[in-house]
C-alpha cells in the first residue's frame, strides 16, 4: 500500500493506471467498521482503491469539534493495508488548502434542511473538500455512507451539478451488534454516554413499527417524546423528511421514499442517525 501526502506525487501514480477503475473512499479517518464496509464495496467494484483520510477543517463550524476530532493515521492505515487497498492520500492542510477555499456552493432545499440548518457552513466545506479530492483523483466510483444521508444527497446533486462523470455509490448503515450507528464519534463518548446513546437508534427502530399503525405527524410525535424523555440525551431535531427532497412531509402518502433523521448530544458529542420509513 502506498501512502502519499503530495496531490503531485498521488496523480504521478494516479496517471499509470489508464483504462483501469478507480475507486475512491473519503474518509476523515479514525476508521471503523462503517468505513471499511465503503471500502470492501469499492475493492469489490473496481480495480484499484483509494481511501483519503483528511480531517477537512472547512467544514467543521464549531472549533471545539475540530479540535477534539479523533486522529489515527497510523492505526488507520495498518487496519485498510489488510484489507488489500493500494493508495490512501493523507494530506496536510497546506496541501489541500495552499490558499483559502472562497468556492461557494449552494444546493437548495437539501443544504438548508436539518445538518445545513444547525452546522452552517457544513456542507459548504464538505463540497470544498469533496470536489478537490474529485478534481485530483478523478474515480470512476466513489463511495459515501448512508449515514450522513444528506451529505450522500448533496454530493450526488454536486456531482451532476458540476458534470463529474463519477458514480455516486450510498453504503447502508453499519451498527454495533446493539444498535448504535459507529461514528468516529463514538470514542469521544462516556461508558455512561454510551450507554444513554443506545436510546437513538432504540427509539429509530421502534418508532419504524409504530409508523405501520399511527400518521406520521404521531410518529414524529413518538420519536421526540421519547428521546426528550432521556435527561441525559438532548434532541436537536428529528424530522420525517422526503427521502429525495429532503423537506419535511406532513402524511406517509406524500411520497414514495421517506426518511426520519436526527442529531442528538449526548453530553458534548453530537451523533446523528436515521431511519427509513419507506424507500
Ligand atoms: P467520516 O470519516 O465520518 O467523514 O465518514 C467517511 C464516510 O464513511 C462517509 O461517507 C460516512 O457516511 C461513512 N460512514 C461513517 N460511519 C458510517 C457507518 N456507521 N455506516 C456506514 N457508513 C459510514
Amino acid at each position: 500500500m502506498q501512502i502519499f501526502e503530495t496531490i503531485k506525487a498521488l496523480q504521478k501514480e494516479l496517471s499509470q493506471l489508464k483504462g483501469k477503475s478507480l475507486g475512491l473512499v473519503p474518509t476523515m479517518g479514525a476508521l471503523h467498521q462503517g468505513h471499511l464496509s465503503l471500502i470492501e464495496q469499492s475493492l469489490k467494484d473496481n480495480d484499484h482503491t483509494i481511501i483519503s483520510i483528511f480531517v477537512n477543517p472547512t467544514q467543521f463550524n464549531d472549533p471545539k469539534d475540530l479540535e477534539k476530532y479523533p486522529r489515527t493515521l497510523e492505526n488507520d492505515c495498518k487496519l485498510i493495508e489488510k484489507l488489500g487497498v493500494d493508495y490512501v492520500f493523507a494530506p496536510t492542510v497546506n496541501e489541500m488548502y495552499p490558499e483559502p477555499d472562497t468556492r461557494i456552493f449552494n444546493y437548495p432545499p437539501q443544504d438548508e434542511v436539518m445538518e445545513g440548518k444547525y452546522r452552517p457552513g457544513h456542507f459548504n466545506g464538505m463540497c470544498q473538500i469533496v470536489s478537490k479530492l474529485f478534481d485530483i483523483a478523478n474515480p470512476t466510483r466513489a463511495y459515501f455512507g448512508e449515514k450522513d444521508y444528506q451529505q450522500l444527497i448533496i454530493v450526488k446533486k454536486m456531482v451532476l451539478d458540476l458534470g463529474f462523470d463519477i458514480t455516486v455509490v450510498g453504503c447502508p448503515i453499519i451498527r454495533e451488534k446493539d444498535g448504535l450507528a459507529l461514528s468516529s464519534r463514538n470514542t469521544l463518548l462516556s461508558a455512561d454516554e454510551r450507554q444513554n446513546a443506545l436510546e437513538i437508534p432504540n427509539t429509530l427502530f421502534d418508532s419504524a413499527e409504530y409508523a405501520k399503525e399511527h400518521s406520521l405527524k404521531e410518529t414524529l410525535a413518538y420519536v421526540i417524546n421519547r428521546i426528550n424523555a432521556n435527561k441525559k440525551l438532548e434532541l436537536q431535531y428529528f424530522e420525517i423528511v422526503d427521502a429525495n427532497t429532503l423537506l419535511p412531509i406532513s402524511d406517509w402518502k406524500e411520497s414514495s421514499s421517506i426518511i426520519g433523521c436526527t442529531a442528538v448530544f449526548c453530553g458534548t458529542v453530537r451523533l446523528i442517525d436515521n431511519i427509513k420509513y419507506k424507500s
